[in-house]
Parts: C-alpha cells; structure tokens; sequence
C-alpha cells in the first residue's frame, strides 16, 4: 500500500469548490448549521460522494456518512473518518471541510486501487460542529456518541430563534435513521492545527495523541456604584477593580505555572459603565485549559480559593457560573503510532502534540479508539480567512489518513 497516494489535483479542487459555497454578499464565508449555505455545502459533499459510487445516509441530526462497504465486510464495524463542514461567520476553507474531503478522498483511492478492505470505509460530516447558531458545539458528534439525546438536540433554539430540527428538515436534511446506527471500529480525523506549533517547528505531521479539557465559567462580582471623584480610594468596593485583579491573578499564574494550562478572560463588562462611576458590577467570562483533568481541577480550586480572598479583601461579593466542561480526551495509542510510522515510512518528519481545541473526534473518543492527524497552519490563524495550509501540506496528511485508513481497514 505505500505506494499507493491521494489524487491532490481532485482533493484540492475540491476543497477550493466548497470553500466558494456559502459566500455571502461581502464575499464572507459563513456556513451555519442548518441554513442555505448549509444545504448548498452538503448537496455538493453528497454529490461528490455519490459521484465515487458510494451509498449516502442521513442519521436524524443531521450527520451525513459514505459508507463504502463491500460484499465481503459489510457486516463488519468500519474505520470511519470525518469532520465537519459547518463554519464560523467569516471563515477560511480548511478547517473541518479539509477532513470530510479527504475521508472520501480516501475512500476514492482506495477503491479505484481495487483494495478489498477487511472492513467498510466511512466518511462522516458531523452537523453543527462550530456551534456558532446552535450550541453547544460539537453536537452531531456529541449525539452520534451518545451523549446528548437527539430530541433535545433537534428542539435547541438558534440565535435567530430557528429550531434545528425544523431547519434540518426544511433544508432536506433531517434523515430518518437513528444517530446510533453506525459504530465504528475506529475513527480518524485529519484537521488543520489552528495553532502556529508545526509550522513554527518545520514538522509537517502532528499525531494527535490527546485533547485539553476546558472549563467555562461567568464570574460576577457586585460591589458599590460611588462618585469617581468623591469617593476616596480606600473607601470604594470597586468591582471593576476586582475583576481586574482576577484577570492579572489567572494571567500571571498560567505563565509562571511551567504547565501547558492556558487561562483567558474573553468576555467582560461594568455596570452601570459610566466613566465617572465606579463599577457596582462587574461580569466576566473564565476560559480555563489544560490537557491533565487533576491539574485543571487544582486550577480551578486555586482560582475558587483567590476568589473567596478576593470579595474579602475588596468587600464585594462573587458569584460562579459554571457554563461548560469537558474532560481531557486521550486519544488511542495504537493509531497515534500508526500515524507516526505512516509518516517516518513517506519520509514526513511528525511530533506528538495535543489538541488546544474542541473537535468532533472527542465526542467519537467516547465510543470508538479514536485519533486526529494535523497539518500545518499558516501563522497558527484559524477561523479567519486568512486561515492557510501550503498544498503539500494537504495533500502530505490526506496521503498519512490514506495509510492509517488502509492498516486499520485491513485488520
Ligand atoms: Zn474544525
């Protein structure tokens, strides 16, 4: 099989055609789930996986599988890869449209070879994976696994008050099989890094061996609303002043902490926000990673602790919000292995590394031994349309999920 390599001129045409699917009047890429541009993006995704002779399914939520089976395997589990080809608003082309394209690229390859898999090849674009109409995030993937029901997941409300059920259904695709239908032996994603660590390293293949946990919170602290220029200094309860603190605090331990935690206050805004008034209130978001699911608990406990000192110390009050957590993932040992050898045997240099952000594959991990492939991107910028991997780069990692696929498929 080493010989054996993806058609790059049809995987980068592709890509290319779908990441003109969903422009809009500014010539902005923005494909949310479950809109037209949506629709426009899957009809083409179907079109070219039936165009390969492979059979289309649509589970209830939405998830689009090529099933490529063969008289002899049909009866086996199959080794199933994917991504998803929602967007962000303003998008680039890459990320999650590079590995649904590539799974079938795959599946093309290998089937014009006239490879005889022991098992069925499979490709998956997951609905909703970036969330950005729906949340949560990640939800197709999160259903196929299990782990939200598919009732709940087609009654969520968007954030233009459009329920997805009725959006999968008025776009043609709300399909009738059960999320559950089709487990998989093993699951494979190839994705961009969305990071600057390959390319700043010269390495073109990243073997995703995990994935960072993620803790969300919203913090609010309530102080006094005061005259900003009667009140002296030392008899203010200041919450913006306190929200202050807490950003440097997280800040200022992250860095010096010699961990992989990473800590960010996105989100923040005062009440009642006037420039001659101190804040009565300050609101703010927590942002808090960490690939070890004991040191992100030690973070968050030590951040709890500083904020009990803090509305003691500063005479506000604070409040937790827990808004989100997922564990860390840890990805299967044999396939980040398998992607390291298909890498030293095509002369491609690859690095164990972990993922910063949320994939489809960690919902996947859940039910099935699971692995991502990254490639380089361009100064590390994703979900931008700057967002830019080199073609070699593409069609280096479409060629490692081609070797990975056939070892698994073989088994
Ligand atoms: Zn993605």
């Amino acid at each position: 099989m080493t010989t054996l390599s993806i058609n790059a001129e049809r995987l980068l045409g592709r890509l290319c055609d779908l990441g003109q699917i969903g422009r809009d009047g500014d010539g902005r890429l923005v494909r949310l789930a479950g809109s037209d541009s949506d629709k426009a993006g899957r009809d083409a995704v179907v079109a070219w996986i039936r165009s390969a002779g492979v059979e289309v399914t649509v589970d209830r939520i939405g998830n689009i599988f090529g099933i490529w089976r063969t008289a002899d395997n049909a009866d086996e589990a199959p080794i199933l890869l994917g991504s998803h080809i929602d967007t962000v608003i303003d998008a680039g082309i890459y990320d999650g449209c590079y590995g649904v394209l590539s799974g079938l690229e795959v599946i093309e390859t290998l089937k014009a070879a006239g490879y005889a898999p022991a098992r069925p090849v499979a490709v998956a674009a997951f609905t909703n994976e970036e969330g950005v109409r729906y949340a949560p995030d990640m939800m197709g993937s999160l259903v196929y696994a299990g782990g939200l029901p598919v009732e709940e997941a087609l009654a969520t409300v968007g954030t233009d008050g459009a329920v997805l059920g009725a959006e999968l259904e008025r776009i043609g695709y709300a399909g009738s099989e059960e999320p559950s239908l089709i487990r998989p032996h093993a699951y494979v994603e190839l994705h961009i890094e969305q990071g600057p660590v390959l390319e700043r390293e010269g390495v073109p293949i990243g073997a995703v061996e995990n994935l960072q946990g993620i803790s969300w919170q919203r913090i609010t602290i309530k102080g006094e609303a005061n005259h900003a220029g009667t009140t002296p200094m030392s008899m203010r309860r200041d919450a913006g002043h306190a929200a202050a603190r807490v950003v440097t605090f997280l800040r200022d331990r992250a860095r010096n902490a010699n961990t992989p935690t990473v800590a960010t206050v996105g989100c923040m805004s005062f009440e009642p926000n006037a420039i001659n008034v101190i804040p009565s209130r300050a609101t703010f978001t927590v942002d808090l990673r960490d690939p070890d699911e004991q040191r992100l608990q030690t973070e968050e406990a030590v951040l709890a602790a500083y904020l009990e000192e803090l509305a003691a110390a500063e005479e506000v009050t604070i409040s937790v919000e827990r808004l989100a957590r997922f564990e860390p993932v840890t990805f299967d040992r044999g396939i980040v292995e398998l992607v390291e050898e298909a890498s030293r045997k095509r002369g491609l240099a690859s690095k164990r590394m972990t993922s910063g952000a949320g994939h489809d594959a960690q919902m996947i991990a859940r039910i099935a031994p699971s692995a991502m492939i990254f490639v380089p991107s361009l100064d590390g910028i994703s979900h931008n349309p700057r967002e830019h991997t080199p073609d070699a780069d593409l069609v280096a990692g479409a060629n490692i999920l081609l070797d990975v696929t056939a070892t698994l498929a073989a088994r």
